[in-house]
């Protein structure tokens, strides 16, 4: 029981810049709720999210950088046996954008599977009730820009409207339950 339990507990990392949106997303994925303010304090908080499976549960264990993003990398103790992770952009800030691929690659440098592999990786496009931003007025841009940046995919998302969260937690479990 304790094994099985442990089998299917993932830790999935939520990164980005500071203000785009990781705790409000947290937030509404796991407690349905959305505030305008939430405290950034230093440390590392955590929510659990159970999903039933195929018949399976599984537990995702998010981890919420509270604070420690101005300085725009993390140790390798933080990262360590990550199954998966969700880099967050604000789409009303182009900044937060090309802070991305500097996570990324942030991320890969410290942390890689068994395999050799990078951890699955899904791009989020945060605050998409603000209007579209000019990165996504082309899909097949940002397409590309994740094929060339090792993102397993990108959703538009909305903390605030609860669009797309769902969609994309599950599009990451599934490729975390493929690379296992
Ligand atoms: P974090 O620093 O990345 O954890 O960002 P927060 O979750 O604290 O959010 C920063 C600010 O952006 C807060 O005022 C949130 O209410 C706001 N925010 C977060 N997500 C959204 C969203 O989807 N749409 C809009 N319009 N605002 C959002
Ligand atoms: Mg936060």
């Amino acid at each position: 029981m304790q094994n099985n339990q442990k089998e299917h507990l993932y830790k999935i990392l939520v990164i980005g810049d500071l203000g785009v949106g990781k705790t409000s997303i947290i937030k509404r994925y796991v407690h349905q709720t959305y505030s305008t303010n939430y405290r950034a304090t230093i440390g590392v908080d955590f929510a659990l999210k159970v999903l039933n499976w195929d018949s399976k549960t599984v537990r995702l264990q998010l981890w919420d950088i509270a604070g420690q993003e101005r300085f725009g990398n993390m140790t390798r103790v933080y990262y360590r046996e990550a199954m998966g992770a969700f880099i967050v952009f604000d789409v009303t800030r182009p900044a937060t954008f090309e802070a991305v691929t500097k996570w990324k690659q942030d991320l890969d440098s410290k942390l890689t599977l068994a395999s050799g592999q990078s951890i699955p990786t899904v791009l989020l496009a945060n605050k998409c009730d603000q209007g579209r931003d000019i990165f996504l007025n082309n899909g097949i841009r940002m397409d590309q820009f994740c094929k060339d940046n090792g993102f397993v995919g990108w959703f538009e998302t909305s903390a605030k409207e609860n669009i797309n969260i769902n969609e994309a937690a599950n599009f990451l479990v599934k490729h975390v339950i493929a690379s296992e």
